[in-house]
């Protein structure tokens, strides 16, 4: 039988793997979205044909709706629309591969139009993870990783029972950067920034990955997800990317994913499960690879990482705060207005600006931690 599909953040990286995933595999897409990149939304509605499609921006959604002016494409706008677009989709499961705080409200209308989410947002769990998984459970909504890591161990689970784990293993490349002291770090630029060593992503990750700020995140993905606490989620360095992650048992036999690295096996899996079916990536190569190696994080270098696992603990909105100041330190990067060693300055000392976040526990509470910390964040940037 045909799936049918929505892809969330269709113009991105994840977005345009998802499609490309569903041209191989031969998904129906009736519903995407998109932010501003309107030439390309219109490239990808001629050739998809969907029911609709929502651009998060306002303007460019009326740009969209002005190009597709001889197609019957229903063109919706702004976050709004996006939910709407999700709600009267047809698509069994809903692809959310936007970027950023974004995509919250699209993951909270996918679980409340009751439809399987495949979720490479992460953003979503950072921010509002227990709201989140809580809706998810309510409805009866299946949550499935499309970030590679999770998706090894959402795999390498099927393996034993959830009281039978003793750790999580979270892999990290380590970044361009791995082995650079905190000095060395003072003089990186963007383009050194930019270059990551084995994945081609977006730029925000690629910047998240070089400060370690993602494998950070990836820990309160990671917890909110198998509900394992962050004490029992190690990461190590594997440089080469192919074990994505894995599962110790308490007999210390550790179950893993090896692959090479391809984010449209992730997609597939997350729309397939539980079925396996071929997939169009390169199958890897053992004798070609020859071996793997592993090393503990430098968090002295990289003292990101430890700030997710703190802000985790810490509850209420603290991960909110941290996405919210590294979301603004990291687009103040792109831009050249700060240097690569302002990142964590600039996480760090809203971070702490913020003490309160810790309790806010609505939905609301949360959004107006999240705002303030912007605020606070841009004030460190000029
Ligand atoms: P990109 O920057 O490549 O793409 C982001 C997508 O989100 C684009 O379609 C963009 O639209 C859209 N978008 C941007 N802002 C908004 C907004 N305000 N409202 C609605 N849509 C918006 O990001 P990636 O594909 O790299 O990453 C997407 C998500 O997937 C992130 O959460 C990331 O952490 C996660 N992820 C990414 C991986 C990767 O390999 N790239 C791997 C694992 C997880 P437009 O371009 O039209 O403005």
């Amino acid at each position: 039988m045909t799936k049918t599909i929505a892809v969330l953040g269709a113009t991105g990286s994840v977005g345009m793997q998802s499609i490309d995933v569903a041209r191989q595999r031969g998904y129906k897409i009736d519903f995407f979205s998109a932010g501003r990149n309107s030439a390309l939304a219109e490239r990808l509605a001629r050739e998809i044909r969907p029911a609709a499609v929502a651009m998060a921006d306002m303007r460019a959604a009326a740009e969209l709706k002005y190009r597709l002016r001889d197609t019957s494409v229903k063109v919706l706008a702004g976050e709004a629309g996006i939910c709407d677009g999700i709600a009267g989709s047809s698509a069994d499961t809903v692809v959310n591969a936007i970027l950023g705080k974004a995509g919250l409200a699209p993951t909270l209308a996918t679980i409340e139009a009751g439809k399987r989410l495949a979720l490479a947002n992460k953003e979503s769990l950072v921010i509002a993870g227990n709201i989140v998984m809580s809706h998810a459970r309510k409805m009866g909504v299946k949550i499935i990783p499309v970030d590679s890591e999770h998706s090894a161990i959402f795999q390498s689970l099927h393996a034993g029972h959830p009281s039978e784990i003793r750790r999580l293993i979270l892999t990290a490349s380590g970044g361009p950067f791995y082995g650079k002291s905190r000095v060395e770090l003072e003089n990186i630029t963007l383009a050194d920034t930019l270059a990551h060593p084995t994945w081609k992503m977006g730029k925000k990750i690629t910047v998240d990955s070089a400060t370690l700020m993602n494998k950070g995140f990836e820990i309160i993905e990671a917890a909110h997800l198998f509900g394992v606490s962050p004490d029992k989620i190690e990461v190590v360095i594997h440089r080469e990317s192919i074990l994505h992650s894995a599962v110790e048992y308490i007999d210390n036999s550790i179950i893993g994913e090896f692959s090479l690295p391809d984010m449209r096996m992730c997609v597939q899996y997350a729309v397939d499960y539980p079925e396996r079916c071929e997939s169009a990536a390169a199958p890897l190569d053992l004798f070609a690879l020859g071996k793997m190696t592993f090393a503990k994080p430098d968090t002295s270098a990289f003292p990101l990482l430890d700030m997710a696992r703190r802000a985790y603990f810490a509850g209420g909105a603290c991960p909110a705060v941290l996405n919210a100041a590294d979301e603004v330190a990291v687009a103040a990067f792109l831009e050249e207005k700060i240097r690569f060693a302002d990142i964590p300055r600039v996480v760090m000392n809203t971070y702490d600006m913020m003490g309160g976040a810790r309790y806010a526990t609505s939905l609301s509470d949360i959004l107006a931690a999240d705002k303030e910390a912007r605020r606070i964040a841009e004030g460190y940037i000029k």
